[in-house]
């Protein structure tokens, strides 16, 4: 656990008490602050009090007297509405944080010269691949990296701080908006698309909270973005003006100056002048070219931190990939299964049905505004689609006339005929895809529950289970 200090000695509110809130309420109790925690859910504060958190009642307390109140990223901070909680703490001036400002709190309480390095990572899609791959190549070059935030552990549950640690953050756009002291000496913007924007205000508020990620910059930092979006390339010319050293990422675009993911090929042009680094497609769970995307941003973050490139390319190559995403779970009677359980909204499917060749595509779920709509230049290549869940009969609109459609309900229904279908058309190297372009919640707890039920009832087919990501079509 990292303890924060900040608060020593004085009281601080802390709202929601899922993991988030949790572990900040043990991090500020050891660093010595008089923690006040609560939920309005009754369960979820008796869970509190069985992981030895001491509750107690914000609603009744004088909210003068707290020096923060730490608020949840389950709980509206500005959009739809301000949560009642935010009103109480800003009628009286008191500062509303998240764990990440807590973080930041930390490695601002140390000495300048004993902080660690803080590397974080933002954008629509791929945050979690890109920090899990710059992880594991600092680690591959021997650096301490520790990997956390919105991946994996939690960012105040991490070991306590160490001076040559590097941490590689994840960063949630709900964690930026309520992070106004985070430093990232290193940070990267991948890419941005609408999404979550109820919760931000629409795309201007989601984009302002992606940018904050470069706040706090200063000279010698570096900020790297994808400008593979109109947002990034406008974001690009907006740093103009900013301290760090702005390094542009493409795999779309051999830039002059950055790095570039040409048809696979990675270039480094960081001074101006192109020189191969290597071939993407040798690894293996980086393949399509949105994996390129994070590669070259992963690439560039290395090399900010002085890794060398030789080093950061044997790195990209033995990358294993992260569960959930392009992960060949199965392969029964000629027939491939591919979980791609974390794309819950159309730009993430995106990327795997133009990664793939023809599939028999297992979406739906609860849908995103966007629906499939902007999948549409794709479904030529849908043998079949197998929809699932909310999502179904607006899919089965949007698919009318297009591709084939079977209205299945749940994912086990879709998993057998769509493996029934796959193994009767006798095609070579089939393919059966879930990528649901949907969140899970209407019929499983998170992606990755729905990507281990996927896992299980393709094992239950008997499947062989090669481990690995896909090869690319
Ligand atoms: P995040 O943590 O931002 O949700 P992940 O790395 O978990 O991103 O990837 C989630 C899904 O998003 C992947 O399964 C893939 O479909 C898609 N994706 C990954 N990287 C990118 C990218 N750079 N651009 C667009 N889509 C991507």
């Amino acid at each position: 656990m990292i303890p924060v200090t900040e608060y020593a000695g004085r009281d601080v509110a802390v709202f929601g008490l899922g993991r988030t809130g949790l572990s900040a309420a043990k991090a500020l109790a050891a660093g010595g602050a008089r923690v006040h925690a609560w939920d309005d859910d009754e369960a979820t504060r008796e869970r509190a009090a069985q992981a030895g958190v001491t509750l107690s009642d914000i609603n009744k307390r004088d909210w003068q007297t707290f020096a923060a109140l730490v608020l949840s990223p389950g709980v509206p901070y500005r959009y739809p509405q301000p949560h009642r909680v935010v009103r109480m703490a800003e009628a009286v001036g008191v500062p509303v944080v998240g764990d990440m400002e807590l973080f930041a709190r930390a490695v601002l309480a140390l000495p300048e010269r004993g902080r660690p390095k803080v590397v974080g990572v933002t954008g629509t899609n791929g945050k979690s691949t890109t920090t899990a791959l710059i992880g594991h190549i600092l680690r591959h070059a021997g650096i301490d990296a520790r990997v956390g935030g919105n991946i994996g552990t939690g960012v105040l549950d991490m070991a306590p701080l160490h001076a040559n640690a590097v941490y590689v953050l994840e960063l949630s756009s709900y964690q930026l908006d309520l992070a106004k002291s985070l430093h990232c000496n290193v940070s990267v913007f991948l890419n941005l698309s609408p999404d979550h924007l109820d919760r931000h205000g629409g795309m201007e508020g989601y984009r302002a909270a992606k940018k904050r990620i470069f706040n706090g910059q200063q000279a010698g930092d570096t900020a790297i973005v994808g400008v593979d979006d109109v947002n990034g390339q406008a974001l690009a010319i907006g740093l103009k003006r900013t301290p760090a050293r702005v390094c542009q990422v493409s795999s779309e675009f051999a830039l002059g100056k950055g790095v570039s993911a040409v048809d696979g090929r990675l270039f480094d042009s960081l001074t101006g002048k192109a020189v191969l680094v290597g071939d993407l497609r040798e690894a293996r769970a980086l393949q399509g070219a949105h994996n390129h995307q994070n590669a070259a941003a992963a690439y560039a973050a290395c090399r900010a931190l002085g890794v060398d490139s030789a080093t950061i390319l044997k790195g990209l190559k033995s990358f294993p990939g992260l569960p959930h995403r392009l992960e060949i779970v199965g392969q029964q009677g000629g027939v491939t299964f591919i979980n791609d359980s974390k794309a819950t909204n159309a730009q993430a499917a995106e990327q795997a049905l133009k990664a793939l060749g023809r599939v028999y595509w297992i979406a739906g779920g609860v849908a995103k505004a966007e629906g499939i709509g902007p999948l549409e230049p794709y479904f030529p290549k849908v043998a079949r689609a197998y929809l699932i869940g909310e999502a179904e009969e607006a899919f089965s609109r949007t698919l009318k006339g297009k591709a084939p459609t079977r209205r299945c309900g749940t994912l086990e229904q879709a998993v057998h005929q769509a493996f029934e279908d796959a193994r009767a058309s006798g095609e070579k190297d089939a393919v059966v895809l879930l990528s649901p372009a949907c969140a899970s919640f209407d019929q499983f707890t998170s992606f990755e529950a729905r990507g281990d039920k996927f896992r299980d009832i393709v094992k239950g087919l008997g499947a062989a289970s090669p481990h690995g990501a896909m090869e690319s079509a």
